[in-house]
């Protein structure tokens, strides 16, 4: 696969109709208009690659549409050398944006034919910053807790509690909240180590955060 001018050039249009949504932070634009998102979908929608529109990535799973990924890393408020826990590879994608962010990457999937494929493009790319993870990310990586931000990118039927166990005090977690066709994106900071703040923002559409985990 070749990234060209074209797709170059198409990468320039899908920043300024970002930017025409509402996304301001000039590093998460600028995240996207370097990554070659073709890259991450299957090439029979390579053609369509730089719409704002999500894409089959195989195991009835999605990559986002390029606006919910800039919304929901704006929501995180990042700060370079921050340690994230992304729910939901999927493509790798999104993590190749964190990635470019500066921070350190921990990303969980539980398809792991899906898993394997983004570890490969990722490494391919040269992230060493991030690692991916095959496992339910209900349960998240207590290991490497505590994370600085955890960015949920599944429809969440409910808050997981392990996960806000991993987050330190002061940091944010995004999650797409509720079941059905939609869900409300949410951000939860934890202010201390039992009290939480929540805030609501807009509503947007995921597949669901499932239990368990598929070979
Ligand atoms: N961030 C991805 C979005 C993929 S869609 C990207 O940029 O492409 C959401 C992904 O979450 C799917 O791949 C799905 O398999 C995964 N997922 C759902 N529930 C999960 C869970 N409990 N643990 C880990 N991954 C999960």
């Amino acid at each position: 696969m070749q990234d060209t001018f074209r797709h170059q050039g198409l990468r320039k249009r899908l920043v300024q109709e970002l930017r025409g949504l509402g996304i301001k932070e000039e590093k998460v634009l600028l995240a996207i208009e370097k990554i070659p998102r073709h890259f991450f979908i299957q090439t029979t929608f390579e053609d369509d690659a730089y719409d704002n529109k999500p894409f089959p990535i195989g195991r009835g799973q999605t990559i986002s549409n390029p606006y919910t990924v800039a919304y929901q890393t704006e929501l995180l408020e990042l700060n370079d050398g921050e340690k994230v826990l992304e729910i939901g590879t999927g493509s790798g994608y999104q993590s190749a944006v964190l990635a470019e962010l500066n921070v350190n990457v921990y990303t969980i999937e539980r398809h792991q034919p899906l898993s394997n494929k983004a570890k490969r493009l990722l490494d391919n790319f040269g992230y060493t910053n991030v690692k991916t993870f095959y496992g339910d990310g209900f349960k998240g990586l207590p290991d490497e807790a505590p994370f600085d931000k955890i960015l949920i990118t599944a429809a969440a039927p409910e808050i997981p509690k392990d996960l806000l166990r991993q987050l330190k005090v002061n940091g944010m977690m995004v999650i797409p909240f509720g079941e059905g066709d939609t869900q409300e994106m949410i951000r939860i900071k934890r202010l201390d180590n039992n009290e939480f703040e929540k805030e609501t923002f807009s509503t947007f559409t995921f597949v669901p955060m499932l239990k368990g985990v598929e070979d």
